[in-house]
């Protein structure tokens, strides 16, 4: 299944979490890396008195299913340390899917398409990078589209052409 996962850290060295978090996701046999947007730094929302974030996405085929795929994701965030504190405060990774193929659920503790990925530009302006085209299955419009209707928000600024460093599919 063709998935996007949203990768975002704002604790330590935030670049190198999210590095390392896409590492552990594609060192896994069951998960191919096709695609990487670049890393963006992103003021955050909601809880405003925090450090930026690093943000980022990207695109895996996963032999996995959703259920196993999510638990997959929340492991890596326990091995990475990440403690639950409140709930948009700082966080040493976060792991989110965003779309899984087309499929949509909505079950308690998990929900795909990710239920807030149509209002964050944080994660809207990376995911652009990478998939333009790809269709909300539940608003019926292309990433392009929900982001050209998306209000002036939080800032988002790509991390500087030096520090991008590759993409290692
Ligand atoms: P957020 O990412 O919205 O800031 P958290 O990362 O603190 O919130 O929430 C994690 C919980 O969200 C996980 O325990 C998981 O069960 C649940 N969850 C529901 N839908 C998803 C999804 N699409 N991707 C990742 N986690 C999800
Ligand atoms: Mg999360």
């Amino acid at each position: 299944m063709l998935a996007y996962i949203g990768i975002g850290s704002n604790l330590g060295d935030a670049l190198e979490n999210c590095r390392r978090a896409i590492q552990d996701i594609v060192s896994d046999g069951r998960n191919h890396l096709l695609k990487c947007s670049p890393f963006y730094r992103t003021e955050p929302v909601g809880k405003k008195d925090q450090a930026w974030f690093i943000n980022g996405v990207i695109a895996v085929e996963t032999s996995l299913g959703l259920r196993e795929f999510l638990d997959f994701l929340l492991n890596i965030e326990r091995k990475m340390g990440r403690e639950r504190g409140e709930r948009w405060g700082p966080r040493v990774i976060d792991l989110d899917i965003l779309f899984f193929g087309d499929q949509v659920l909505n079950e308690d503790g998990l929900q795909v398409p990710h239920p807030r990925l149509h209002e964050r530009r944080f994660v809207l302006v990376p995911l652009k990078e990478i998939a333009p085209q790809l269709e909300h299955p539940l608003l019926a419009k292309t990433v392009s589209k929900i982001i050209s209707e998306l209000p002036e928000g939080e800032k988002v600024i790509p991390v500087p052409a030096t520090e991008q460093g590759p993409c290692t599919v």
